[in-house]
């Protein structure tokens, strides 16, 4: 017999669904019976993710959203209520990862890196909450990096703004946990994606991807669907009890 991860309906929020692992984790969503909101800065890829999972049977919408623009994200959640309801799910999962040595690293860059990575997260889940508290339930994913973890070359940016995307899961578990609202992260590590892809092709991987599985624990590159699984653990009623976590899903790579 399976137990299904929610007693009700709920409405989920994906940010950069239209690829990668938020395309995996709005299909493992779906799959899991939420009604998905596909977010994405181009709203064609984010429409291809919809109708995946419409083609399967599940619930989704298309939203054409930039997350480092506040006005964007209640343009996007106000139709996603409209749509489909209140979102009680929002995985913050957009984000860019540019790699530039640190004396090369314009004041625009910097902006551009903490705007989509860390208060794009914030805006989210600023306009968010109040649907989750009204409801009285709710489960908040931000993907973060293991390079918040570990540091990574030509990445200072972007590993401070992944760092503080853990701090502020830390602190609105904390604030909401009282409100039924659970908060947590996931740091993924080497998972392959077209960002991981273009990664390796721009040299910055020190090898292609294949090239690091033997130094890898479990000997194997990581999936979307590694991180989705994880992540729709984290989003059932039954993982109540965990909130304010770091859950590294990254093969071994990285063990705190
Ligand atoms: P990806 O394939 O590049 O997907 C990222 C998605 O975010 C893309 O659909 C992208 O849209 C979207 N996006 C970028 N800027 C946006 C914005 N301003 N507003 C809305 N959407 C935006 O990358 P991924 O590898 O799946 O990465 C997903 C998340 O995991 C990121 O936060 C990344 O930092 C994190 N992560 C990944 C790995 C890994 O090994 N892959 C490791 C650690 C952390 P466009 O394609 O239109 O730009």
């Amino acid at each position: 017999m399976t137990v299904p991860a929610w007693s009700q309906p709920r409405v989920a929020i994906v940010t950069g669904g239209g690829s990668g692992i938020g395309e995996a984790i709005s299909r493992r969503l779906a799959a899991d019976a939420a009604a998905v909101a596909v977010f994405d800065l181009i709203g064609g890829s984010a429409e291809a993710t919809a109708a995946a999972i419409e083609a399967v049977g599940g619930t989704a919408i298309a939203v054409t959203c930039d997350v480092a623009d506040r006005a964007s994200i209640e343009v996007g959640v106000d139709e996603t209520v409209k749509r489909l309801g209140r979102p009680t799910i929002l995985i913050n999962n957009a984000g860019i990862s540019p790699f530039e040595r640190f004396l090369e690293i314009s004041r625009e860059s910097f902006d551009q890196v903490i705007a989509v990575n860390l208060r794009g997260t914030f805006d989210l889940c600023q306009v968010v909450i109040p649907h989750m508290v009204e409801e009285g339930w709710g489960r908040i994913v931000n993907i973060s990096s293991s390079s918040a973890q570990t540091g990574n070359f030509g990445h200072t940016h972007y590993s401070a703004s992944k760092a503080a995307v853990i701090g502020l899961t830390k602190s609105l578990a904390r604030e909401f946990g009282r409100k039924g609202i659970t908060v947590n992260a996931i740091p993924p590590s080497f998972i392959e994606t077209p960002s991981l892809r273009l990664a390796a092709d721009g040299g910055h991987l020190g090898g292609g991807i294949e090239e690091h599985i033997p130094s890898t624990p479990v000997r194997r590159v990581g999936q979307p669907e590694d991180i989705a699984a994880a992540c729709a653990y984290l989003c059932r009623d039954d993982a109540s009890y965990v909130t304010g976590q770091v859950i590294g899903v990254n093969g071994g790579r990285v063990i705190t």
